[in-house]
């Protein structure tokens, strides 16, 4: 990609040239005061900024719905800033903050801490998630009304790395939040059928005599929730679906009309349960990797839109951390500088699902009018360019999070972001993060 000055540097905006939106035939795109003014081929420049986007695809600005961006609390493995231009350089355009930070995110004072750090970066929008219980402890319900009135009005809530386990709390939460069409979204796993839990159970984890964390610890709580949701009415959205059988359930039901959503990480639609195999700790992860066969029927369920997204679970930790023992690392993996090129290895270019799960859908379940759509006439330039000709060898050193527990480390995959633009101004250009 060029990019060269037609008429001085004060001009009026950004022209893409060349780019197919989603795939379709090339077009330019003319960007004006944050938002698309002209679309067409060959279109006056009139002193725009020119980007040559030949053979490149525009696809909406990437939406995350799970983000751990470890401030206030670990700034030494992420910072809002430092995870927003992982984010940018992803694709991505708005993330979700999950709210397990310290302190955590169970107050209005905290949640707006978070976005108001979120517009001082200004690379992504970051809309932050609320606790659902006071200090993620499952005892008492935080303040969620205080947080959906706060400036970062709060739609999510969730107390991830937890799960709602008491069920009078979660159906409490759930009516609380059906009054502002609130999201309680649950990270699925039955505390008690986890205990000690270090990788999937099953066939490895016996041959490696590893404490297994059983499927069933995450279907169980699935079929609690989405039978609770029915009954209250409101909405769910189950966090990092990862085995099979949640497929099924959460197939079942759909099809009875339950206000349910869920997501799949990117590694969770690549890797299994071998990897433990290396005892490498990068490859610790809750909902831990599960086997080939439900690597299988994750990818058939996202396509088929049983699974609604693909979030990353971006979980930056510092090395003391992750290089230790298994048994003693903590779980998580790096996500959002790899998120799209693993989904492109796994799905190939079908840009219309892939605008779909990581954009429009997230976009739409956590209520962010201003993203989610395609470059059109009169709506926000919230926007990535994709190379899809490009591979590239992953280096963790080369990442732009505090955090080097990428799972990807030497792997070719396929595409690179060269371009993301946040309301018409550019996070990303050439490849390169432009603050
Ligand atoms: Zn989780």
């Amino acid at each position: 990609m060029t990019e060269s000055t037609a008429g001085g540097d004060t001009g009026p905006g950004y022209l893409i040239r060349g780019a197919r939106v989603v795939g379709a035939e090339p077009t330019d795109l003319l960007i004006s005061d944050g938002v698309v003014v002209e679309t067409g081929r060959r279109l006056d420049a009139r002193g725009a900024r020119v980007v040559d986007a030949d053979g490149l695809v525009a696809l909406p600005g990437l939406v995350d719905l799970h983000t751990h961006l470890r401030e206030p609390g670990r700034e030494d493995a992420e910072t809002v800033e430092s995870g927003s231009r992982a984010a940018a350089l992803g694709g991505y355009t708005a993330v979700c903050a999950m709210a397990n930070t310290s302190p955590v995110a169970d107050t209005a004072g905290v949640v707006e801490q978070v976005w108001r750090l979120g517009r001082e970066a200004g690379l992504v929008d970051v809309q932050p998630i609320g606790a659902v219980t006071v200090g993620l402890a499952g005892e008492h319900l935080a303040e969620l009304g205080a947080m959906a009135e706060s400036a970062a009005r709060v739609r999510i809530f969730s107390d991830d790395g937890h799960c709602v386990a008491d069920p009078r709390l979660m159906r409490r939460a759930l009516e609380y939040v059906k009054a502002f069409d609130g999201v309680i979204a649950q990270h699925a796993e039955e505390p008690r059928l986890t205990e000690g839990a270090q990788m999937h159970e099953g066939e490895v984890s016996t041959r490696l005599g590893l404490t297994g964390w059983p499927a069933v610890a995450e279907e169980a709580i699935i079929a609690r929730d989405v039978l609770l949701a029915e009954h209250v009415g409101s909405r769910l959205h189950v966090c990092h679906l990862s085995t099979a059988g949640s497929v099924e359930v959460l197939r079942h039901a759909k099809a009875r009309g339950v206000r349910v959503t869920a997501e799949v990480t990117p590694h969770h639609l690549l890797l299994t349960d071998e990897r433990a195999a290396s005892y490498d700790p990068v490859f610790k992860v809750n909902p831990p990797l599960r086997t080939g066969a439900d690597v299988t029927a994750l990818r058939e369920a996202l396509v088929e839109g049983i699974i609604d997204i693909v979030a990353t679970d971006h979980a930056p930790h510092a090395l003391e951390d992750k290089e230790c023992e298994w048994g003693y690392a903590r779980p998580g993996m790096l996500g959002l500088e790899t998120a799209l090129s693993v989904l492109l290895a796994v799905l190939g270019e079908r840009w219309e699902l892939i605008a779909e799960r990581m954009s429009r859908t997230p976009a739409r379940i956590a209520g962010l009018a201003e993203h989610g759509r395609n470059p059109a006439p009169g709506l926000p330039a919230n926007l990535t360019l994709v190379d899809p000709a490009a591979r590239r060898t992953i280096e963790p050193g080369e990442l732009a999070s505090r955090s080097r527990n990428t799972p990807y480390a030497g792997l070719t995959l396929p595409g690179r972001i060269v371009a993301t633009f946040l309301r018409g101004e550019p996070t990303v250009l050439d490849g390169k993060a432009v603050r």
